[in-house]
């Protein structure tokens, strides 16, 4: 069987071409998507890298946080999973996965971007686990919009919330349960640095993304926490096909970069192994770009 660890050509690894146009509404689904994304499913394989670890990751029933959540259970953790209530179908398979590798799996669906829900999961993720030691920040909002004229206040509101004030409330309220040695990873973007004209709003929660990193980073650091981004460029999950860019775009998806095409969800993962894993021990405040190999700063 291939694994991760598997020599070949990462241009021709996946698909080549862009994506078929399609749109889904809301935070869409990954069963729905076509071609189907590649979460490691049948690939990822663990070495015990993160053996009794007590995971939360949020946005875990699709895209990158599947393909994190999968990992980890493969590498030995324990994890709780964080989507929104209309995800549960795509989390339900996800939490299966994990039960598969022997690991404890809690479903718990929350809408982060309500202050009390994000603080309730955390002490839900502690209480389920016995204690949290490693936080993995990968939900995210990115809508679409053309004009200027048309970005409501809701949804600024909306992806601020979810992309940036979830992520400290969630910090906040963890804090008093990680143990020294603990990892916090959050989530960027290549939007960070190449702001697409139509998400104005969603690259400027990636930049700020970085920057909370790099100060957290610095505070956390004398208490034994390590806090490091990744930051992916052009991804096959659900956000792209529910409005995070025009219909349109799809087909031409991932082709600017230079290994010319888009990535999968598995090959997100295992940054999120590397930062998690003790491994790592003298990272701290680093951005970890996965990107197809597309210059940033
Ligand atoms: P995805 O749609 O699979 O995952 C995003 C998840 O965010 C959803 O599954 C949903 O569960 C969660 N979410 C959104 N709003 C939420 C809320 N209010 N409360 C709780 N959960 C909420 O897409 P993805 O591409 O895997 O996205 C994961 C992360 O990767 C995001 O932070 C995204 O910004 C980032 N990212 C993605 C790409 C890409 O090309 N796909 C590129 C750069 C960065
Ligand atoms: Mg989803």
């Amino acid at each position: 069987m291939t694994d991760q660890y598997t020599f070949r050509n990462p241009v021709d690894q996946y698909r080549q071409e862009g994506m078929p146009e399609q749109h889904q509404e809301g935070p869409g689904l990954a069963s729905e998507l076509g071609p189907k994304p590649d979460h490691g499913e049948d690939t990822y394989r663990g070495s015990g890298r993160l053996t009794g670890r007590k995971a939360l990751v949020t946005g875990a029933d699709s895209g990158i946080g599947r393909a994190t959540a999968i990992a980890f259970a493969r590498e030995g953790a324990d994890v709780v999973l964080n989507y929104l209530p209309e995800e549960q179908s795509d989390a339900e398979e996800v939490a299966q996965l994990v039960r598969d590798a022997g690991r404890t799996a809690v479903l718990h669906p929350a809408d982060i971007a309500q202050e009390s829900a994000a603080r309730e999961l955390v002490r839900a993720a502690v209480d389920e686990l016995g204690g949290l030691d490693i936080v993995a920040n990968i939900a995210g909002k990115q809508q679409y919009v053309e004009d200027l004229a048309n970005l409501t206040t809701e949804q600024l509101d909306e992806t601020f919330r979810t992309n940036v004030y979830a992520l400290l409330w969630i910090v906040q309220e963890a804090l008093p349960h990680l143990l020294a040695g603990s990892s916090i990873i959050n989530t960027s973007s290549i939007q960070a640095y190449q702001p697409s004209p139509g998400l104005v709003d969603y690259a400027s929660t990636k930049s700020a993304i970085n920057t909370m990193s790099k100060a957290l980073a610095q505070q956390l650091a004398p208490k034994g926490i390590r806090v490091n981004v990744v930051a992916p460029g052009p991804i096959w999950t659900p956000l792209q096909a529910a409005g995070g860019q025009p219909e349109e775009a799809l087909p031409e998806f991932g082709q600017q970069t230079p290994l010319g095409r888009a990535g999968q969800p598995a090959e997100l993962a295992p940054a999120y192994v590397f930062l998690a894993s003790p491994e790592s021990s003298y990272v701290s405040g680093e951005t970890l770009s996965v990107n197809g190999g597309m210059p940033t700063p």
